[in-house]
């Protein structure tokens, strides 16, 4: 049997502190743990993706910059992990500097999109890509290069108000840069089963867009927002943990998905 091209799912939404970094890391390693083979590719110029996975800035020789700006290849760029079966491609402050560089040039949008065809990213089954908080430039390139987009929601007040502007988004990408875009899922992300409001957040979530949603909740948890500062996923620092429990069955929701739209 041919070994199914690689999956490339970008974690996107324009709000900042939602969940996408936490998100990203967490799948990743629950993916990688089970035997896949894994990419992040980590768009954001705060780099929080990286850091949070133990890569120190001071070794951060390239990053994604250089993939953008097109003088690097994926297999230049992409560092090993602590996590087996787990690579970074990581990000550095150039990032910032990426819409100055690019942005005049025609096929701008489409630069990482070109350099995850290249046959070395062949190697991975799964490629997630963890978005700046915004519409820029870098998650353009993030939703042009996907398959699919998974959206992490913090179960507050404002949540579906930001939710219909990223769908908007969604729609727009797919009339224009990426006809193919699916949305993998939307992920509630800081549950506390204590607040009401949390509660109600969730109805009206699932309410609105159904199936979209995971049965997944993932709980606030103090044990997730502390693994980074070791530079591990939550799912090394406390596989016990109510958070990492959550994001091992996210990661079997996504799979289930991705089987699903691949016999589709
Ligand atoms: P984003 O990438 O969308 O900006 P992050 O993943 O960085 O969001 O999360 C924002 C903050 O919330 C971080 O400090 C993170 O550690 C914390 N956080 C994320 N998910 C959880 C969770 N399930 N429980 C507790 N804290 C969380
Ligand atoms: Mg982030």
């Amino acid at each position: 049997m041919n070994k199914p091209k690689h999956r490339i799912i970008t974690i996107a939404n324009q709000k900042g502190g939602v969940g996408k970094t936490t998100t990203a890391i967490n799948l990743a390693t629950a993916l990688a743990a089970i035997g896949e083979n894994v990419l992040i590719v980590d768009l954001d110029p705060q780099g929080n993706a990286s850091t949070g996975l133990g890569i120190d800035r001071k070794d951060r020789k390239l990053s994604t910059y250089d993939l953008l700006v097109g003088s690097q290849s994926v297999l230049e760029v992409t560092m090993p992990t602590a996590v087996p079966n787990l690579a970074i491609a990581p990000s550095t402050m150039d990032l910032l500097g990426v819409e100055m560089e690019i942005g005049r040039e025609s096929d701008r949008v489409y630069r990482l999109k070109k350099a995850l065809e290249a046959p070395e990213a062949s190697i991975y089954d799964y490629i997630l890509v963890d978005c700046p908080p915004s519409f820029n430039l870098l998650t353009m390139n993030a939703l042009a290069a996907a398959q699919s987009v998974l959206v992490p929601l913090q179960c507050e007040f404002f949540a579906l108000e930001g939710l219909s502007q990223l769908l908007e988004t969604v729609e727009q990408v797919r009339s224009t840069i990426n006809p193919g875009l699916d949305i993998q899922g939307i992920v509630l992300t800081m549950f506390d089963s204590r607040n009401n409001l949390a509660q109600q957040v969730v109805s009206d979530v699932r309410e609105h867009l159904g199936d979209k949603v995971y049965h997944t909740l993932i709980p606030r948890n103090v044990r997730v927002s502390e693994a980074p500062s070791y530079g591990k996923p939550a799912i090394l620092y406390d596989l016990k943990c109510a958070g990492s429990q959550a994001y091992l069955q996210l990661a079997s929701e996504v799979i289930q998905r991705e089987r699903q739209s691949r016999a589709a």
